[in-house]
């Protein structure tokens, strides 16, 4: 880190430590050149930011993917594009601020929720219902990309030859075969 009071370009690490609510990471630097001590913050970013899905892996977080779901949620609705990158950027520094790295694709969809209610009933149900029905069985990728997913299909539970203990297996008419 550059001194910002002569240029020097080796300053010392003298101290660092986490703020109160673990957000950023504050580092008093010292100037070998000329003496002079400064403060560094280092804070999450949200291009570093990671979403964890449902089968726990990890993609990168993406601020389109977010908005895209929002406007197809304020679809119709009397919200103007620019109240959504609004939220949309609401959201972020709310990300940003937690100070997490990574966050699970259940909490994300929360925060959305949380937001969408108190801006458009509307827009709250059609996320929420979608979301509510389908975040067990599906990726959230799915709520993002659509606000139709395709119904889910009846587990198929094969019946399993020999289930039964030897000897008690039934023959056709229900003997022993005897
Ligand atoms: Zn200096």
């Amino acid at each position: 880190m550059r001194c910002p009071f002569c240029g020097h370009e080796d300053t010392q690490v003298k101290d660092s430590r986490p703020n109160e609510d673990g957000a950023a990471i504050r580092r008093r630097r010292f100037c070998t050149g000329c003496g002079q001590r400064f403060t560094t913050v280092e804070r999450v970013q949200l291009r570093e930011l990671l979403v964890i899905k449902s089968d726990g892996r990890r993609v990168p977080f993406e601020r389109e993917k977010l908005a895209r779901s929002i406007r197809i949620a304020m679809r119709k609705r009397p919200v103007e594009e620019e109240r959504v990158e609004r939220i949309v950027s609401g959201l972020v520094r709310q990300l940003e601020a937690s100070g997490d790295t990574e966050i699970p694709s259940a909490q994300l969809g929360e925060r959305v929720m949380d937001t969408l209610r108190e801006v458009d009933a509307v827009a709250y149900v059609r996320f929420a219902s979608v979301y509510r029905d389908f975040r067990e069985a599906r990726d959230f990728e799915v709520i993002l990309g659509s606000l139709t997913p395709d119904p889910i299909a009846a587990p198929v539970v094969p019946r399993l030859p020999g289930a039964l203990p030897d000897g008690q297996e039934a023959g056709p008419d229900g003997t022993n075969g005897r």
